[in-house]
């Protein structure tokens, strides 16, 4: 068997670190190309040393001078930096599998240059395709890039279709996607005890362990939204056959519905391991690391409706999509900055859902043509949001 010669972007994170464990289990099958990071410089240097990739990127030239020296001498690595860097190594035609791992709009042009490339790209970072999901799919069907996703629902959304999948899902016999969410920390909370927690309570997720950002967004539950808009590029889903249901054990990771009125699922422990296992070893399957579910001891499965009075995130990211153009890239802008500032004690929880309304009211979306209408718009919410930012810490 040749090995699959992978990019991990994002190498030193959640996503990054649980690949490399599934990497790990099959040495017959992956050898790393190239790793990246942007902090955790002693995370990386050690999986330097360990995997040996032609190519570490970082995302500057003092961290690259830092990397070289935690790594140690005549270490066969040669190290970049630079976002011209990630997508070189992003594209190389020496790369046959890139895990798009990076968090954020900071991942979007190496992923894209991924896709344009026609890689096999495997999607975590979800903030890529909420910005640019048009220019996403007209890429992949003129490059040929293979998409397959990473994020749990839509890795489980993707095992339940049926293998001749067509995009829009009238095609396929399918009515609905069920996009399940845990409800995450703060579901039952009371609501007057919301307006004070701590970065700390946010970032506890009741289920998944994961990066600082998405933990936040599943406490405000924008990620659950990010999801909805990153199920309608995916599979052609339109807003009203994407719905989210609570389900706080975790266990179905998401569902199809088809017009017979079956429903297909997928269950699974909530560990990352199995979505990028699939992913990574697909169409074959192979072992995570993952142990088997026991259901006698879970024993239970609940579903409820998702509270938008609680979550007004969930209803922003609709809004936007309906808009459609840079809507959501205005959106995912917006939350990225609000959720920095919630994680730097600069804005409060509760805040965090006004900075992205002020700003999806603020700013004007347009028709996206070419990536630089996402660029632009990215670059207005953020600076609508900083001002949304200034405006609450003076009033
Ligand atoms: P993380 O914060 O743990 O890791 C992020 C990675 O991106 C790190 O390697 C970091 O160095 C790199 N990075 C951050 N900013 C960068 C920049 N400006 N330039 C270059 N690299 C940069 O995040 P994570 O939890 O691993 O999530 C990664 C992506 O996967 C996100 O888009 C997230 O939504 C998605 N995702 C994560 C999970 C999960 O369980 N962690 C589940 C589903 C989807
Ligand atoms: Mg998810």
């Amino acid at each position: 068997m040749t090995r699959q010669r992978l990019t991990i972007l994002g190498a030193t994170g959640s996503i990054g670190v649980s690949t490399l464990d599934v990497v790990d289990r099959h040495p017959d099958r992956f050898e790393i190309f190239a790793l990246t990071g942007s902090s955790q410089l002693d995370r990386l240097a050690a999986q330097c040393r360990r995997y040996n990739p032609k190519y570490a990127v970082v995302g500057s030239l003092q961290s690259a001078q830092k990397l070289a020296e935690l790594i140690g001498l005549n270490h066969p690595t040669e190290i970049l930096a630079g976002l011209d860097a990630l997508e070189t190594v992003a594209s190389s035609s020496e790369v046959d599998t890139v895990m798009a791992a990076i968090v954020g709009a900071a991942g979007l042009k190496p992923t894209l240059a991924a896709v344009k490339a026609g890689k096999r790209v495997l999607l975590a970072n979800k903030e890529a395709l909420v910005m640019a999901g048009h220019l996403f799919m007209t890429e992949i069907k003129s490059s040929g890039a293979k998409l397959l996703p990473i994020d749990s629902e839509h890795n489980a959304i993707f095992q339940s279709l049926p293998h001749a999948f067509e995009s829009g899902l009238e095609r396929s016999g399918v009515s609905r996607v069920l996009l399940t969410g845990s409800g995450g920390p703060f579901r039952t909370m009371p609501l007057d005890q919301l307006a004070a927690v701590t970065v700390e309570q946010a970032c506890a997720h009741p289920n998944w362990v994961m990066g600082r950002k998405i933990s936040v967004d599943s406490a405000t539950m924008m990620n659950k939204g990010l999801e909805v808009i990153e199920a309608h590029w995916l599979f052609g889903a339109r807003p009203d056959q994407i719905e989210i249901i609570v389900h706080p054990q975790s266990v179905i990771h998401s569902m199809v519905e088809y017009v017979d009125g079956s429903v297909l699922a997928q269950l699974g422990h909530p560990d990352m391991r199995t979505p990028i296992a699939h992913a990574l070893g697909y169409p074959d399957r192979i072992e995570s690391g993952v142990g088997s579910l026991d259901l006698f001891r879970i024993a239970q499965l609940t579903f409820e409706k998702p509270d938008l009075a609680r979550f007004p995130c969930i209803g922003l990211a609709y809004r936007a999509l309906e808009a459609g153009g840079t809507a959501p890239a205005i959106l995912n802008a917006a939350n990225e900055v609000a959720v920095a500032a919630f994680l730097d004690g600069r804005l409060p929880f509760l805040r965090i859902a006004d900075v992205i309304s002020a700003v999806l009211d603020e700013v004007p979306h347009v028709i996206v043509n070419v990536l630089e209408d996402v660029l632009h718009a990215d670059s207005r919410g953020r600076d609508a949001a900083q001002r949304q930012l200034a405006s609450w810490a003076t009033a």
